[in-house]
């Protein structure tokens, strides 16, 4: 596929917008949104076409909380994943909406560079039959003794298993993300010269039936497999995901980790598959990063997020290129 050099889409993980060892009050929330909005205004300024994306896991276990709180103590209704997933989507796409917005505007560059930045719920589609669906995976919200968590179960239509940490929770399917019902909107307004926040939280799943019609569905998407759906599709030369480690590593954790500079998309997957990368965390990151170079991509850069702008240019983090 064509590939537009500067089309870049970034990825910021969880930690992005509340970090550890933070309240997470609204304070912590824009401060931690304008730290983001310097490093997207800086390539911004350098002609870069930014797509954003996030994770959402913290928030939707926030709102999670807030529902089953409201329930006890106002009978209020509690609302199913799917749309707990949108709130989320409107939440961090406000805050990153608006400090960027502000940071564009103190530079100068709005409707000279930048027309405006615009975040777009976004529904990411999944196939009905994908095996994720039978086999739930991905423990989400508060976590409960036995009794309670199956009380609630049997309320809610929910599956609940035992937490390897202790306690009982929720768990949900992780299928794998196909592509995104709002993409031609998204390229559209990136080709017109906005900034768009998409996919957020990797996307409400929805699945598409036989009359063409959209569906959600009770499940959590990786926003790093959907963020490579994203970029892949807006045709982007880069694709960079942000989180809290400075590179990929070698036996990671272990008294022989080796930091990763740069392996090609070969060395990656056979790396992928000797089991360097934790399910779950650098895993799914790595799996995208391969998907998005062989689909075309030309670069993808996983690091830390207060290093992202020596990463961009090959001074910091991992970089997975083509063979
Ligand atoms: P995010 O919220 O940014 O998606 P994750 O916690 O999902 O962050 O993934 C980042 C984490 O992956 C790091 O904090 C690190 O502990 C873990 N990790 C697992 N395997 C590796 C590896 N091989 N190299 C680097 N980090 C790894
Ligand atoms: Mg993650």
């Amino acid at each position: 596929m064509d590939r537009h050099e500067k089309y870049i889409v970034v990825a910021f993980g969880g930690n992005a917008f509340q970090t550890k060892g933070e309240k997470g009050t609204p304070e912590n929330y824009w401060k931690n949104a304008y730290r983001s909005a310097e490093f997207l205004v800086k390539i911004i300024n350098e002609g870069y076409k930014v797509a954003i994306t996030h994770g959402n896991g913290p928030q939707v276990g926030i709102i999670a909380e807030w529902m089953l709180a409201g329930k006890k103590l106002k009978g209020l209704e509690v609302m199913t994943l799917d749309i707990a997933g949108a709130m989320s989507q409107g939440w961090l796409g406000y805050l990153i909406q608006q400090s960027l917005y502000n940071k564009l505007q103190e530079q100068g560059l709005l409707g000279k560079v930048v027309k405006g930045v615009v975040t777009i719920v976004t529904q990411t589609i999944v196939d009905k039959n994908d095996p994720a669906f039978q086999n739930p995976t991905k423990y989400i919200g508060p976590w409960y003794n036995e009794e309670e968590a199956k009380q609630l179960a049997k309320e809610f239509g929910w599956t609940v298993k035992p937490d390897p940490r202790g306690g009982w929770r929720r768990v949900v399917p992780s299928p794998d993300p196909k592509g995104h019902v709002e993409i031609e909107a998204v390229k559209k307004l990136l080709d017109e010269g906005f900034i768009v926040i998409a996919s957020g939280g990797g996307g409400i799943p929805v699945y598409i039936n036989d009359k063409g019609l959209v569906h959600g569905v009770e499940a959590v998407i990786d926003k790093d497999l959907a963020g490579e759906r994203l970029a892949t599709a807006i045709g982007a030369g880069t694709f960079m995901i942000l989180t809290d480690v400075d590179k990929v590593y070698l036996n990671y954790g272990k008294p022989d980790q080796k930091p990763i500079d740069v392996m090609t998309v070969s060395e990656a997957k056979k790396f992928y598959e000797e089991g360097h990368f934790k399910p779950g965390s650098m895993g799914p990151k790595v799996l995208a990063a391969i998907r998005f170079i062989e689909n075309g991509g030309k670069q993808a850069i996983i690091g830390h997020l207060t290093q992202a702008y020596e990463a961009l240019k090959g001074k910091a983090g991992t970089r997975i290129i083509p063979d």
